[in-house]
């Protein structure tokens, strides 16, 4: 057994057979076989190595006409270890005394062999090192070879499952993600990633516990080997022994069983004790999660992450397909309550193969991605305000552009809002002149222009995700920085305050959107730094509200205050801890 700690994303208990998803997305469909079908495994593992070093061979020629015979070597090695006597003889011999199916002994057998080369790299220092993870990296992908010789070349890996699996992989992108259901993928857990990662926006969305951040882990198991995740606590046990089995089984009982725990607020209003009204608002990925939102109590959608419509397609979505998506929240949300579309988010780790997006930049969350996006294509740009500008005429539906970084973008923007409702004017079709237009403040130069940005917008929505990132220089989905990318950073709750203040001043709203706004600990800070509005995932609205019906706006401004004269990330964190502690006595800080 191995228990390995990483970032908990989406919480939950699961337990059961791991998909591990490599590059290719293997999935080992049978773990054992009966004793009957032994001699058929070993024929069918035979046929694969055959057909695998055939492969090498050819690879082998191809790169020694291509390249000289020094690199047609590399493959060479590899048809070595293939055709070698030792790696089929060990495989063999599992499936003989195991009944392993032919997939799981190779999967097992070369992940035992690159665990050993990681163990001795590490005793052989460096240089030591470094040769062993070359070598770990061939038997990965023949691993990678034989399985698909094996398997056929699964397009998708979920297809052919028969029980719901939990998906084990390095990372995964927020596409990666489109065919999971709580009916097929139980759970996830990657070795990458941050807690504001979109993959990670996503589990908590499709409500599948989830953790990230684990640091290597692929190399110590194999498909179908039982797992078990813990979304809350941010545990991955591989392989588990009996008693930590019986104990988490028990534990995700008492979890189903255990209704939502403030479901009873549900129904009550997101008020201070001492009367002022926060409004709370969900943010949604799926025009399925409206639902959601009013499940849990929101008074409206706060951020509809638009660029989810590029889930499962290879084309851009037509204006009609806006249009149906947007008509279907308010058709959920009723005319009255509002929905803030947030325009196009694509690029950088969201979508980041659509057509029009740059591939290979070096920096691509530096790059051409999210709004400057928009404003190169114009037609996509173009094709989503429509739509937006027709829908609004059902309800209170709002515009708001991601990632403003100068004043001239949301001009650009707004000259061509104003452009489209002249076109739709022009055709005759119905949409709504006085939709209300916002920005979203989530890069630092935003931040600090907010006073001159306020003047031109009718609200603000503070995107924490992105704005630690770019604060602080710290790749949100990056784990080996996630000691830098802190919500309670000095810097960033300056930035924070700069832009209430800069919005109050001009009378208009401000909203935060960010992960931040769904985390207990800093809601008294965020009260205490003036926002009446927050936006989060709809699951942790309850929560939230039960820490501002215990919290007064005099207690809220003193907290908010004193974090504000503190120097470090760790020092406000304490801080918050403590103060939320003595306003929930009940059950301390969350
Ligand atoms: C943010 O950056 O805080 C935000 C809400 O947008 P996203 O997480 O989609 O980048
Ligand atoms: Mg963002």
């Amino acid at each position: 057994m191995e228990k390995r700690y990483g970032i908990a994303v989406s919480p939950g208990i699961a337990i059961g057979p791991a998909l591990v998803l490599d590059t290719e997305g293997v999935l080992i469909p049978h773990r054992t076989v009966s004793p009957d079908q032994v001699e058929a495994e070993i024929a069918k593992l035979r046929r694969a190595l055959e057909e695998t070093a055939a492969d090498a061979r050819d690879a082998r020629q191809r790169m020694s006409d291509k390249l000289g015979q020094e690199f047609g070597n590399i493959f060479g090695a590899q048809q070595s270890m293939i055709e070698g006597e030792a790696l089929r003889r060990e495989i063999e011999e599992r499936i003989r005394s195991e009944n392993y199916s032919a997939e799981y002994a190779v999967s097992r057998v070369i992940r035992g062999f690159v665990k050993r080369l990681e163990d001795a790299g590490r005793r052989l220092g460096d240089s030591g090192a470094a040769e062993a993870r070359r070598r770990a990296t061939e038997f990965i992908d023949i691993e990678r070879q034989v399985l698909a010789s094996l398997l056929g070349h699964p397009t998708n890996p979920l297809e052919n499952i028969t029980e719901p699996v939990i998906i084990l992989a390095n990372d995964l992108l927020p596409s990666d993600t489109v065919d999971f259901t709580p009916r097929t993928v139980r759970a996830f857990a990657t070795e990458s990633g941050g807690a504001t990662s979109h993959t990670a926006i996503l589990a908590g969305a499709l409500e599948i516990p989830a953790v990230v951040g684990l640091g290597r882990f692929l190399t110590d198991v194999s498909g179908g080997d039982t797992v078990i995740v813990d979304g809350t606590k941010g545990v991955l046990i591989l392989n588990p022994d009996e008693a930590t089995l019986s104990e988490y089984e028990q534990k995700r009982a008492e979890l189903l069983a255990r209704p939502d725990r403030y479901e009873h607020l549900r129904d009550k209003p997101a008020v201070t004790d001492d009367r002022v009204h926060i409004r709370l608002f969900g943010n949604i990925e799926l025009a399925s999660e409206a639902a959601h939102c009013l499940d849990r109590g929101a008074e409206g959608v706060g951020l509809y992450r638009t660029e989810f419509l590029y889930l499962n397609k290879s084309t851009h979505p037509t204006e009609d397909e806006h249009y149906a998506a947007y008509t279907s929240v308010l058709h959920t949300l009723g005319p009255n309550r509002p929905v803030v579309i947030r325009t196009l988010d694509l690029g950088a780790d969201k979508f980041s193969s659509v057509s029009g997006a740059v591939s290979g930049e070096k920096n691509p969350f530096l790059g051409l991605r999210s709004v400057r996006l928009c404003l190169r294509h114009i037609d996509l740009f173009r094709t989503q305000l429509r739509a937006i500008l027709r829908a609004a005429v059902y309800g209170d539906l709002r515009v708001m552009f991601p990632m403003i970084s100068t004043i001239d973008e949301l001009h650009q923007c707004k000259l061509l809002l104003n452009d489209v409702k002249e076109s739709l004017e022009d055709a005759g079709i119905p949409f709504k002149r006085d939709v209300r237009v916002g920005t979203m403040i989530e890069v630092p130069s935003a931040a600090l222009l907010a006073d001159i940005l306020a003047r031109e917008v009718d609200f603000f929505s503070i995107g924490t995700n992105d704005l630690i990132q770019y604060t602080l220089a710290a790749d949100r989905n990056n784990e080996h920085v996630a000691n830098l990318y802190q919500p309670a950073d000095p810097a960033v709750l300056r930035l924070i305050q700069m832009v209430v203040q800069a919005a109050h001043k001009q009378q208009i709203e401000v909203n935060v959107c960010g992960e931040m706004s769904g985390q207990p600990l800093y809601i008294p800070l965020l009260v205490g730094l003036g926002l009446r509005q927050l936006s989060a995932t709809p699951r942790k609205i309850p929560e939230i509200k039960r820490v501002i019906r215990a919290l007064t706006i005099a207690e809220a401004e003193r907290i908010a205050a004193e974090a504000l004269t503190l120097r470090t990330a760790r020092q406000v964190c304490n801080f918050l801890s403590y103060q939320l502690r003595k306003i929930l006595p009940s059950d301390g800080a969350d």
